[in-house]
Parts: C-alpha cells; structure tokens; sequence
C-alpha cells in the first residue's frame, strides 16, 4: 500500500475519523494542526507538511542511534529472508537465544534468564507475577504486597499501574488497582529534609526501613525507577540511594524490582543505571532503547535463584503461566542484536557519559532564565522544571500548561518535545553528535525562554 500519496488534508481527516491517539486529550487534538510523520533520518523526523523536527525525546524516550540506520534496516531485512515471526511457547527461534545470551553478558552481575515481551508495562506485569509467585513457591505465600515510591511510573495495564503511584495517571483506575505500601521518594528540589542530597536519601532510606520493619513479613517486592523517576517529572535519586534500597530489600527478605524501561540500554551513560551504584536486583525490566527504538521488545531478566523456584516437575505445578503472542518475536529481536553490536562499535555508552557533561555545562546557563526553577539531569535524561517563582519556587497553575507552551515553541523552531507537566523533557538519541546536541539545545533554550515569556 502506497503510503506517502496522502495530503496532510486527507491524513489528518482519516485520523480524526479512526484513530484515537494514546495519552492524548482527542478534543484539544481534532481542533489543533497536530505532527503526522511520514518519514525520519538520523535524528530528525519529517512530518506530512513537508516540515523538519529534532526527534527532541527519541520518539518518547526510547531512540539509540537515530532513525533508519543502515545496520538495523538490514537486520530486519535479513531476518525477514528467514521469517517473521514464530512463538516462543514451547519452542524457540534464533535471534531470540542468541539476544538472551548477549543480554545476560551485559547485565549487572547475577542476573541469569530473560524473559521477553512487548512493552515496558508487560515486562513489569511480569516482573510482578514472578515476584509474586517466587514467594508462593518458597512456602511463603503471605508475602505478595509491594512496596513502590510515590509518584512512580511503571506502565499502563493495570498491574503496572497498581504499583505506580501518579494520581493524575492512575487515581481513575483506583478501585481497579491492588493495594500497595507506599515509601515516600526523594524530590531533592522540594524537601522536606533540608538540601543535602545525603541527608534527604538518609532520611528516606530510614522511612523505607520503618516499613519494612512493619511489612516485610507480607511483601513480596520493592520496585523503583533507578536514579531517575521519569514519568513523575524527571526526579533524579541522591547518590547512594539505590544502594540503600538494595541493602534493605536484603536485609529484610525482600525482592528488588529495578525497572530500567527509561534508563536502561546507555541513556544514563552506563550501560544500566544500576551499573552507577554497583546493584544487582532480583528482577531488572526493561524495553524501550532495546530495540534502538525500532520494534516493541521488553525483557524481565532474573537471577537463577528465582528461575530455579519454578523449575520442577510438572506435577509440581510450578510452571510460570505467563506469555504474548508476540514474546521473543524475531524481527525484534534480530535488530536487538543489531542495536547492541553497534552501540559496543560506536562506544555508545562511553560517548554518553562523555556528551552528557558537555549538555551539563550547557544546561547550566538555562538558570538565567527567570523561570527555569531546576535542571535533573542523570546521563542524557533530563528534565527542567519550570516554575511561576525562581526564588520562592512557586509553581505555575496546572491550567496555564506551561510546560505545554514551551514545547509548542520548541515545534514552531523545528524540535519535537513532549512535556510532563510543567516539566520540560529533553531525550536526545544517544548517537546525537555533540554538534547536533547544541543545535537542540539552542532551540530549547529560545523555547523556554520565549514559551514563558
Ligand atoms: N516503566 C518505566 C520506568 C517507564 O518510563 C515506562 C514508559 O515510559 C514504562 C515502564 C512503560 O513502558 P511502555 O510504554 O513500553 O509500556
């Protein structure tokens, strides 16, 4: 079917007439000029009006090395030579053993088996039942609660929203959710605790000890986003803080959910945000930059301590009665390989590291902007939050949609952004050259500056 001979007339008509757009208030959508792309190259996108963008959050948080990459057209195109795709139940295929045997060489050390899916949100669904069932299977079936952090994000179906914790996402749904323990999350720019970073992760730390103290006896597992609470706003972690939580979850017989969907696969400049601080969980998720952002592929990946609860005979009845049609798809999982092999070519994960200082120092400069009240940043992940008051840090009037004006800006200056709240997010793909980073970074800057004039 010939795609591209379509007006950007007649495809905005067919949107509005069929399709209804996910995280997107339809109404504000039919009566505006929304971006319909038609193709990408690098990191750029082009739209139906023939206009160009910077892909400014990687297509939603998730673009490695740009769009169409020769190395990972070619992946699909040579897998698809083989085959499309065929199931994982019960048998296997190639590019799916051979990705799980790449994965587990770059995971943090004990992590031993991959279970795939197709979104974040199912790999945490998984991540959930495993958990759950894992006690059940070690004779302790009362411990199946979970204790999550405040204003976490971990999907949309509705275990993952159970264990998230955003009420304008989730509060809806509530009678729909399981209950959960909820530990209070470090928000270093509003505290409570005073500004010390090491202060404020102490002082959370020892909430997250007093219910364990009162709960672990009932809970299964802890889940948090690593260093940097994405959806809740850009909230990064103090140092240390993640190593305390694993500490714990230890120490008090609890599992360690660390759902790497945003942060994982080079974004914060290792390879995974818990590489920062040296942890192993007991159940690591992850999707999004996997695929370098091509095909919808997630993992859970767990320790042998976990896989081997359910490994028994079958009248033990111990098997995990978990899967998706699409699980270990091929075509997903050929370009996998493809995404990882040319991330360690280009050193990807290094150049990270090495880019985000030089946007750091940029970014430090946006402070002279009257309303840019905190810049978050872990790696190239960040967030700017913009606020009514710099010094007082009054916040702006939800209904002003601040955030959303800045980022109308930022398109009318040729870069696509997509704002939480009034939270600014700035992604770039990690292959972003450091030339390419400055060009967005001086449309950023115009935007913020004239979006809160
Ligand atoms: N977990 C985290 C930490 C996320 O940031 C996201 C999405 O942004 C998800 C889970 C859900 O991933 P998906 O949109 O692929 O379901």
């Amino acid at each position: 079917m010939q795609t591209t001979s379509y007006t950007y007339e007649q495809l905005l008509e067919k949107n509005k007439q069929y399709l209804w757009n996910p995280f997107t208030q339809m109404k504000d959508y039919v009566e505006d000029d929304p971006v319909i792309i038609v193709s990408g190259e690098g990191r750029k996108l082009k739209d139906a009006q023939g206009n160009e963008y910077w892909d400014g959050v990687s297509s939603i948080w998730l673009n490695v090395h740009g769009h169409r990459v020769p190395e990972l057209d070619q992946a699909i195109r040579d897998q698809l030579d083989q085959i499309a795709h065929s199931t994982l139940l019960g048998m296997a295929n190639v590019p799916a053993i051979l990705l799980a045997e790449q994965l587990i060489g770059i995971m943090p050390k004990g992590l031993a088996k991959v279970f795939y899916s197709d979104s974040g949100a199912t790999a945490v669904e998984i991540a959930i039942k495993m958990a759950f069932q894992y006690w059940q299977h070690q004779g302790k079936p009362n411990k199946k609660q979970f204790i999550t952090m405040r204003e976490a994000y971990h999907g949309d179906t509705i275990g993952a929203i159970s264990v998230g914790a955003l009420d304008l996402f989730h509060e809806n749904y509530a009678s729909l959710m399981f209950p959960t323990i909820k530990a209070p999350y470090p928000y270093l720019y509003r505290s409570p605790f005073g500004d010390d970073p090491e202060q404020i992760g102490q002082a959370h730390l020892r909430k997250l000890e007093q219910l364990l103290i009162e709960h672990a006896a009932e809970t299964a597992a802890i889940i948090v986003e690593p260093l940097m609470q994405g959806a809740a706003g850009m909230i990064n972690m103090p140092a240390g803080y993640l190593r305390g939580i694993r500490e714990l979850a230890t120490k008090y017989d609890v599992l360690l959910i660390v759902d790497e969907v945003a942060t994982g696969f080079g974004r914060t400049g290792k390879m995974f945000a818990c590489d920062h601080e040296g942890v192993t969980p007991d159940i690591l998720t992850a999707g999004k930059g996997l695929t370098g952002g091509y095909l919808p592929v997630a993992i859970t990946v767990t320790t042998d301590q976990i896989y081997d609860a359910f490994f028994a005979d079958f009248e033990e009845q111990k098997t995990f009665y978990h899967g998706h049609s699409y699980t270990g798809n091929q075509l997903g999982c050929s370009v996998a390989l493809a995404n990882l092999e040319l991330m360690r070519k280009t050193n990807l994960v290094e150049e990270v590291a090495r880019k985000a200082k030089m946007v750091g120092q940029r970014l430090h400069r946006f402070y002279e902007l009257k309303h840019v009240g905190d810049i978050r940043q872990v790696g190239l992940m960040i967030g700017i939050e913009l606020v009514f008051d710099q010094q007082s840090k009054e916040p702006y009037a939800w209904q002003d949609r601040v955030g959303a004006r800045v980022c109308r800006r930022a398109r009318e200056l040729g870069m696509l952004l997509r704002p939480l709240g009034d939270v600014v997010v700035f992604m770039p793909s990690l292959a972003s050259t450091d030339e390419e980073l400055n060009e967005m970074l001086d449309i950023l800057y115009q935007a913020i500056a004239e979006g809160t004039a």
